[in-house]
């Protein structure tokens, strides 16, 4: 008898449209780095096929899927147990099967976190977080569970940024408020991380969150959910005033890197993961 093995672990995303989504490479890249006998396939999901698509993970026995949009709250309906903040946020990113149970996590703002504790611990800290969108939201849900001291919330549309204060507030330590978002905002001298969780910046080097840069004092911590192009405007402004800055790029290979912990087991190399991310976004 042949002791070779055949099979392959699965894992992989369920989301529409998915042609540019390149966690595909990132995590495969991952893979082969390590030996490890995987694969993790971008699947073209529609909303209406989620649930056989979710029945059809379960039958095939993968160890776990991604999800990103449009059913990272659809989802959940069709799983068996939620992780602390994934219910919190209510909304899931990532789900492990585990003797056929399906358990929902959100891994948006423990990436994001992952990448920020490379510098600072949030511990205690008070944060300006710009925008109010479901990066926004996993953003504030983790760095309250964090014991961040302060968040304050800013939007163009300031009754989505009181619900992600009131999440905040009613599930964490963290204090938290809400500005609305007319005109340039300033860094209050007092905020020690001011995050960048908007869409603008996405797919062009030029455009910059409406932001008074004078306030973009030395020492401020600067991060960017923006993965593609990683070098935002915002982030290059900072930079050149002294500022911490920390790229979109790191939220998102943190977020394979626990993906695949959660799945696997195994703590994956996450310089593999950014170096193909960088190749594919041509930075350098
Ligand atoms: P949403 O569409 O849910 O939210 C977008 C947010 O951006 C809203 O708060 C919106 O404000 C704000 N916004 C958009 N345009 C402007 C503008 N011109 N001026 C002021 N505010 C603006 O998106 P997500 O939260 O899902 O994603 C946001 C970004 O985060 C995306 O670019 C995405 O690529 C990135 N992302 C990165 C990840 C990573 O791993 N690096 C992971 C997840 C997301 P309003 O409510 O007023 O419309």
């Amino acid at each position: 008898m042949s002791q070779q093995n055949f099979r392959s672990i699965l894992t992989g995303s369920f989301s529409t449209p998915c042609d540019d989504n390149p966690t595909v490479a990132m995590i495969e890249a991952a893979y082969r780095h390590h030996d490890i006998d995987a694969r993790y396939i971008n699947c073209d999901v529609k909303a209406e096929n989620l649930k056989d698509a979710v029945a059809g993970a379960r039958a095939m026995e993968w160890v776990g899927f991604n999800c990103s949009l449009p059913h990272k709250v659809a989802v959940i309906e069709h799983l068996d147990e939620l992780a602390e903040s994934a219910r919190i946020i209510g909304a899931v990113n990532c789900v492990s099967i585990r003797d056929g149970r399906l358990i929902g996590d959100n891994t948006d703002g423990k990436g994001f976190l992952a990448s920020l504790k490379q510098v600072a611990d949030p511990s205690g800290k008070k944060v300006l977080l710009l925008g109010a969108g479901g990066a926004a939201r996993a953003i504030a849900v983790e760095l309250g569970l964090a014991s961040a001291a302060h968040i304050t919330v800013m939007n163009r549309d300031p009754k989505k940024a009181e619900t992600i204060a009131a999440l905040v507030r009613d599930n964490t330590s963290a204090k938290a408020d809400v500005q609305a978002w007319d005109g340039e905002a300033s860094a209050p001298e007092d905020v020690d991380i001011l995050i960048n969780a908007t869409s603008i910046g996405l797919g062009d080097a030029d455009a910059m969150p409406p932001l008074k840069v004078e306030t973009l004092r030395k020492g401020l911590i600067v991060a960017d959910v923006i993965p593609n192009p990683p070098r935002t405007r915002l982030l290059h402004e900072a930079e050149g005033r002294g500022c911490t800055v920390l790229d979109g790029l790191g939220m998102l290979v943190n977020q394979g890197v626990i993906g695949v912990e959660h799945w696997l087991g195994k703590t994956l190399d996450a310089g593999v993961m950014e170096q193909t991310l960088k190749d594919i976004f041509g930075a350098a």
